[in-house]
């Protein structure tokens, strides 16, 4: 199978389609050819050999994509070969840039046949991690306000979609103008451009003085103490992107009875993993979630993906496709 290959961490250049031997699955395993990919900034930090967590070299990038059941290990039920499935996350030593992805049978769900193969690979990363982020982590309930602070890109189009879904009322952020109008497309009640001086005083008119009770953040090293400012009294903070350190002000948690939550999508439990997937399950099939493609780009220009996924101007969802 053709594979992207990293064999050092560095610039977007280290990544070359290589020719590999099929795999085939362990008895608690599936094979899935993959027809499309979803690139994350994650990918992008393992590969620059950033990340806290680095796989051994050389390895096989990518934890999200979609496919069709090729072959199912002898222990595995629930699933057939031939069925349209998103995968999210892989089995140790698998990666998802590649003709063919292992999976552990926990980490593969079927695919909507009102979705896309190219949406499917929206799914495994962004949509969990918006349902933890929003439902799990923030504890967002039905008529709480939440800012989707940077709601333009893959998971912030996932959590206005979810957050609207489940009955609140939702503030997007994005810096361009076609940014801004996604997110309102995708059901936000006021979107925000956070390159402007005044937007979060905008956060405050919208709620009347009394402000959101969830922000969901997306560049903490930024936002973070600003987000405290517009913070409802019992108010909750979830981190779920940072590229750097900030100052806060400890006192304005103090006085809001607030919180800040941090998450990662490795720490997500079984239990919750089974909760996530299930609730996604019946937004895609009830029509209200529609993962958002912004850019399809072939497997061999995974490096071209890397670049655009780090550039500012989001829109959706980059994936690659086979
Ligand atoms: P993405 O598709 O590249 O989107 C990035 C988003 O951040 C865009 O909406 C972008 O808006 C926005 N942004 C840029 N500058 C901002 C600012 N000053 N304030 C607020 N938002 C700003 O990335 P993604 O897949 O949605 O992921 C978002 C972040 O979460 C990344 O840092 C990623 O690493 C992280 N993440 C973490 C987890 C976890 O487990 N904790 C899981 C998935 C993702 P514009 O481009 O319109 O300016």
């Amino acid at each position: 199978m053709n594979a992207i290959v990293v064999r050092a961490f560095g610039a977007p250049g280290v990544m070359a389609l290589e020719t590999l031997p099929d795999p085939s699955p362990s008895p608690t395993q599936v094979v899935v050819r993959t027809r499309a990919i979803g690139v994350n900034p994650v990918d992008v930090y393992i590969r620059a050999g950033s990340y806290p967590r680095k796989p051994p070299l050389p390895y096989i990038p990518g934890n999200d994509a979609s496919g069709v059941v090729e072959a199912i290990g002898s222990q595995v039920t629930g699933l057939r070969v031939g069925a349209r499935v998103y995968v999210a996350g892989v089995a140790d030593g698998s990666g998802a840039y590649a003709e063919r992805v292992v999976c552990e049978s926990s980490q593969v769900y079927p695919l909507p046949e009102r979705l896309s193969f190219a949406q499917g690979a929206a799914i495994g990363g962004p949509f969990a991690t918006a349902y933890r982020a929003l439902f799990m982590k923030g504890l967002a309930r039905a008529g709480d306000t939440v800012l989707v602070h940077g709601a333009s890109g893959g998971v912030g189009t996932a959590a206005v979609q979810l957050a609207r879904f489940r009955g609140l009322r939702v503030i997007g952020t994005a810096g361009t103008d076609k940014g801004l109008a996604l997110v309102a497309e995708q059901g936000a009640h006021l979107a925000l451009d956070h390159t402007q001086a005044d937007y979060m005083q905008q956060v405050m008119t919208f709620t009347s003085g009394r402000g959101v009770d969830v922000v969901i953040e997306m560049l903490a090293n930024v936002n973070l103490d600003r987000d405290l400012d517009v913070l409802a009294l019992r108010g909750r903070v979830v981190v779920v992107g940072n590229r750097g350190r900030i100052d806060i002000d400890p006192r304005k948690i103090m006085g809001k009875d607030g919180a800040i939550l941090g998450m990662v999508m490795p720490n997500t439990s079984d239990d919750e993993r089974r909760e996530i997937h299930a609730a996604l399950g019946a937004g895609f099939d009830s029509g209200a979630l529609t993962p958002v493609v912004g850019l399809e780009l072939p497997l061999a220009d995974a490096a071209r993906a890397h670049a655009a996924i780090m550039e500012p101007g989001a829109f959706g969802k980059i994936v690659l496709v086979l």
